[in-house]
């Protein structure tokens, strides 16, 4: 009998995806450029920089401050969230329970920084599932919405784009999904998440937005086809 599904590799996201991380993230990160003279809220650092790296958050405030953030910026920024993260972050719900139940190989391509990266999986104990396939921004020129990162993940894993599906759960990650061949499908089960990031999701190319990581497994067995999709 055979049971093979239409994708060989699952590509996660992290944050927002695989931890709860994105609502405790907006909020030091407001924090941190209000301390610096950027005012801004948690809900617009939410709007302009998810699923974005820091570098590149960095480097649009600079910009718009018109000079350069000290050193001590990202030393602070990194210093809080890791405070922070270690006392509250925690994993997606059911996350641990889907990835024991998939049947594909599995990688995360993610826009924080290795370090981040580890260290927010091994919080959450869910690094024994992914490593030591752990892919992040830092590892190509262009993070997302544009395709490098997933790329260079299938890449890294041998597998053909066409025989990837990815899960994400923001507008830049679905984007850069999308534009590497990809299947994508949308999560919006993370605390940050608002009325109309389905809706969001969809218009940036996902075929189908779960909010119950238990729904994953299931889906992975049929092909996504965006044409076929009545349901939901
Ligand atoms: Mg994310």
């Amino acid at each position: 009998m055979s049971t093979s599904s239409p994708y060989d590799l699952i590509i996660f996201d992290c944050d927002g995806v695989l931890v709860d991380s994105e609502a405790l993230a907006c909020v030091v990160h407001a924090e941190v450029l209000t301390e610096y003279g950027y005012t801004i809220t948690a809900a617009q650092v939410h709007e302009r920089f998810l699923g974005r790296s820091a570098r590149e958050a960095r480097l649009e405030v600079e910009s718009e401050l018109g000079r350069v953030l000290p050193d001590t910026y990202t030393v602070q920024l990194r210093a809080t969230i890791d405070r922070v993260f270690g006392e509250k972050l925690t994993p997606v719900p059911h996350i641990a329970e889907t990835l024991g139940r998939l049947s594909q190989r599995t990688c995360v391509a993610s826009s924080g920084t290795p370090t981040r990266i580890r260290s927010s999986l091994g919080t959450t104990e869910l690094i024994d599932y992914f490593a030591p396939n752990l892919f992040s921004a830092m590892q190509v020129e262009r993070g997302k919405p544009a395709p490098d990162l997933f790329l260079f993940a299938a890449a890294q894993m041998n597998t053909p784009p066409a025989r990837c599906l990815v899960i994400e759960d923001s507008v830049p990650g679905v984007t850069g999904a999308r534009a590497a061949g990809m299947a994508v499908i949308g999560f919006t089960g993370g605390s940050h998440c608002r009325p109309g990031d389905a809706d969001r999701l969809r218009a940036a190319g996902a075929t189908i937005v779960i909010d119950d990581m238990r729904d994953l497994p299931a889906l992975t067995a049929q092909t996504l086809n965006r044409d076929e999709i009545t349901v939901i």
